[in-house]
């Protein structure tokens, strides 16, 4: 996997202060990205080990709240399996103490769908991994002719704020906040 950059504290990605990474890589080719620079899956550099424990240190602040994923998309085919690498070191490190968020091009249904697939074909489960080491998922496409910059975290209105225990407890995506609670942000 390549990245584009790691920003120590970031503002703008999640709730309270984050470490975000931006991956590269994205086959979404979305009209009107704002990054479109991240399509290509050989720009930036290699995501290395050092990169992953340069991280780590980042996230280890207590005013840090977690760490977000993003790019580009995270859940290109070829960043799989260095996204789980990712999520299994950071949750052993911190357990529950740092939440993660992940923005992606794919659609919820789309990913539980290609999970199903994985463990049917028995490949390695990444996307399952990936999906349950997570605490929020923002999905879908940018869609520019639902571009909507009211709303908090998205772009278009048809991408969703996905809580995913919740989703995954209750077998069908939740929403992160309640529409009250959307209102209000
Ligand atoms: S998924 Fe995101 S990074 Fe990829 S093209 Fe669409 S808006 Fe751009």
């Amino acid at each position: 996997m390549n990245y584009m950059k790691v920003v120590p504290c970031d503002i703008a990605n999640g709730p309270g202060v984050r470490v975000t990474l931006f991956c590269a890589g994205c086959n979404h080719h979305c009209p009107g990205c704002q990054n479109p620079t991240t399509w290509d899956p050989n720009g930036g550099q290699p995501f290395t080990d050092k990169t992953l424990d340069k991280i780590v240190d980042l996230l280890r602040p207590d005013y840090i709240q977690g760490l977000t994923l993003t790019g580009g998309d995270p859940l290109y085919q070829e960043n799989r399996e260095m996204i789980c690498k990712i999520l299994i070191r950071v949750r052993h490190e911190f357990e529950g103490s740092k939440d993660i968020w992940m923005w992606t091009g794919y659609t919820w249904e789309e990913l539980i769908q290609q999970a199903a697939e994985e463990l049917k074909y028995q490949t390695i489960p990444t996307t399952v991994t990936i999906i349950r080491n997570i605490n929020v998922l923002v999905d879908g496409p940018y869609i520019e002719s639902k571009r909507d910059i009211s709303l908090p975290y998205m772009g278009s209105s048809n991408q969703r704020v996905i809580g995913c225990n919740k989703s995954f407890a209750l077998r069908r995506p939740v929403l992160w906040w309640t529409p009250e609670e959307k209102k209000g942000k």
